[in-house]
């Protein structure tokens, strides 16, 4: 095996060593949330309030609205403005309280209540996105699916394990190469990684538990 090489050869010993490394962090505040509900709903929509927001914002958030409005029937009673209020610290705000009660509309209205257990389904509820459709899949219904984030996307490329220009071809390219076994837990790992290792900018390559197989792609400063 050469140095410097992340492959299907070592990818193994690799994802290993980071589980490892990752154990004595704590869970994402997100995580804790969605784990908590067991309720595909209440993953969804923390999915929705999480795009481009900060993991506690979003699980603030998502707590307060899930307080108020335990089910969807509840949710999609709050007016717009009342919603706009609601889901203001995840930002985006007039966007969001939008999709929140477009989305409960349809759950309802088309799926009798249940959210869908198939990620085609989901991507035809409009305000779902790739992401939230693996995240939903793998969290609630535990069916396999590959959640790509901004974490799992750059590390990978770094890792040159994939070699793409972004999250949805990282996506793609991860369900032909990763084995099974590691797709639905991928996510979990990266975002810790990501959080406290291999940061985004400015990596710690020298505390780094797996630099003697990674060929730093696009790193450009490290610590
Ligand atoms: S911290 Fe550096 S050495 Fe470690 S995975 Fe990230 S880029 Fe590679």
């Amino acid at each position: 095996m050469k140095s410097h090489m992340i492959s299907n050869k070592n990818v193994d010993t690799v994802i290993i060593t980071v589980k490892n490394a990752v154990k004595k962090y704590a869970m994402p505040v997100l995580e804790r949330f969605n784990d908590s509900k067991k309720d595909p709903y209440w993953v969804l929509i923390p999915c929705i309030l999480s795009l481009r927001a900060k993991d506690e914002a979003t699980a603030v958030v998502s707590e307060s609205l899930y307080r108020m409005a335990p089910t969807p029937e509840q949710v999609l009673k709050i007016p717009l403005k009342k919603m706009e209020q609601i889901v203001y610290k995840t930002g985006f705000y007039h966007v969001k309280a939008k999709n929140v009660l477009n989305i409960t509309k349809i759950i309802l209205e088309k799926y009798k209540g249940k959210v869908p257990d198939d990620i085609d389904e989901l991507l035809t509820i409009p305000g779902v996105g790739r992401k939230t459709a693996n995240l939903v899949v793998t969290v609630a219904f535990k069916k396999p699916g590959i959640c790509v984030d901004t974490h799992v996307h750059k590390i990978s490329n770094r890792w040159g394990y994939v070699k793409t220009k972004d999250a949805e071809h990282t996506e793609m390219r991860l369900r032909e190469i990763l084995p099974k076994k590691y797709w639905m837990k991928i996510n979990l790992y990266l975002v810790l990684f990501g959080q406290n290792i291999c940061l985004s900018v400015s990596p710690f390559c020298s505390k780094c538990p797996i630099a003697k197989w990674c060929p730093r792609i696009g790193v450009t400063t490290s610590r």
